[in-house]
């Protein structure tokens, strides 16, 4: 079997890869893997090195369940928490409790992008990690990526599957960054907590004054606890963490005691910064976007990941047209744009809305009201915000 886990050689090598992914989490990883899959060549670039810990609540929706299972992962055989319930609340501790129609699975993105590294190797994909992309150009209908270290590569298509915020959104100059669009800006803060009893299969979402709080299990006894707030909750408290949940998040009530009380598992908190969530462009540069790097979804809206994975999934079907010859690179792009905004734009629209009337606290203590009166609207939001089986 093929070891996943390779530094990039420094010499040019000559091969042209059918495509080049830049970035490795569930999107990029997910993408390579079914070209993999369908014989292709694929070169995959990650800038950290597998398995690592990342910001995310690590709450996988089960309409992701036979896409996952069709790619290898065993989710049957796992063990994983199975979540069908969720309570929400306010900064004052109102709170609503209410069925996850679909409902999701808990699972580490520890241990998912690793297992989804393996495979794509297994099934012949090319993974430099520890391999950070420093440019990608394009000319002669060739891409050329340059890796740190010097080295190069080709490949006829490059997908972009960077994230929230990455070196090559400046290279690009990728137009939500001009500065006409600049909108507030979140960090996001996870670790993982051993709470006795937690129930394994509920989310809680805690709302705290510009914020909100993401509790829910992940294998092996511990839960996830994973949060964005604007970025002045930061400032205001001497841009230290422990200060600012004191301070801000533990006036929720119904969070303070597992803040307060609850022991941290062994690796310190990851922090990220610079969150925005402004629109961007599917391809730019030539460059095929998807996951987090065509639009970031806010977390309280859940399912960026599943919304990674269902562009990966839609991506891989035109890229394969595009490399048997069927569609020209221009239909390429167009399709995939069109489709992305159709499969996608309405979940990150609502998204969006969702998390600005949120983090407010009289208007989410209102809506909860609301939502508790009328719980068919409950459920329409819950529908806006998870997508059907693929
Ligand atoms: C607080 C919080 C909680 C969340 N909770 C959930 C949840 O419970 N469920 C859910 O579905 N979604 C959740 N999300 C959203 C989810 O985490 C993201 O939507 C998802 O991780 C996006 O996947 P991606 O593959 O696009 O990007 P990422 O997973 O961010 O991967 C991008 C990769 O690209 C690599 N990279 C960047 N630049 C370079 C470069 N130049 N060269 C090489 N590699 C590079 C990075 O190292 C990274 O590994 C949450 C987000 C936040 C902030």
């Amino acid at each position: 079997m093929p070891s996943p886990a390779t530094s990039a050689p420094q010499k040019m090598p000559a091969e042209l890869y059918d495509c080049a992914i830049i970035g490795g989490g569930v999107a990029g990883l997910t993408l390579a893997l079914q070209l993999a899959q369908a014989g292709r060549k694929v070169v995959l670039f990650e800038k950290e090195t597998y398995p690592f810990h990342r910001v995310c609540g690590e709450y996988i929706s089960m309409e992701n369940y036979d896409f996952l299972c069709r790619l290898g992962v065993p989710l049957a055989e796992m063990d994983l928490p199975k979540m069908t319930r969720f309570t929400v609340s306010s900064p004052t501790g109102e709170a609503l409790h209410h069925p996850l129609d679909i409902g999701g699975l808990g699972i580490t993105r520890y241990v998912l992008d690793q297992l989804l590294a393996r495979l794509a190797t297994e099934y012949g994909a090319t993974i430099w990690e520890g391999t950070k992309v420093t440019d990608v150009g394009f000319a002669d209908e060739q891409f050329t990526i340059s890796v740190a270290g010097g080295a190069t590569y080709q490949a006829r298509t490059a997908c972009g599957a960077w994230g929230k915020h990455a070196n090559l959104d400046s290279k690009l100059q990728r137009s939500f960054l001009e500065p006409s669009r600049q909108g507030r800006q979140f960090v996001a803060v996870k670790y993982h907590l051993q709470i006795d009893h937690f129930p394994q299969d509920l989310v809680e979402m805690h709302n705290f004054r510009d914020g909100y709080c993401g509790l829910s299990p992940v294998p092996g006894g511990l839960t996830n606890c994973s949060y964005i707030s604007d970025v002045r909750n930061l400032r205001a408290h001497g841009n230290s963490v422990a200060e600012m949940e004191r301070q801000v998040l533990m006036q929720n009530p119904l969070l303070r005691p597992y803040l307060q009380e609850a022991q941290r598992e062994g690796n310190p908190p990851i922090v990220i910064s610079q969150i925005t969530f402004r629109e961007r462009s599917t391809v730019d540069a030539h460059v095929l976007m998807l996951g987090d790097a065509a639009g970031t979804i806010a977390p309280l809206a859940g399912n960026g990941m599943s919304m990674g994975m269902n562009a990966s999934f839609l991506l891989h079907g035109l890229l394969l047209e595009f490399l048997e010859g069927r569609i020209s690179r221009a239909e390429l792009e167009q399709q995939y744009t069109r489709a992305w905004r159709r499969l996608l734009l309405l979940r990150i629209t609502a998204g969006r809305f969702i998390h600005q009337f949120f983090g407010r606290p009289s208007l989410t203590t209102l809506a909860i009201q609301v939502l508790k009166r009328v719980p068919g609207l409950t459920n329409q939001v819950l529908k806006l915000t998870h997508g059907r089986s693929y």
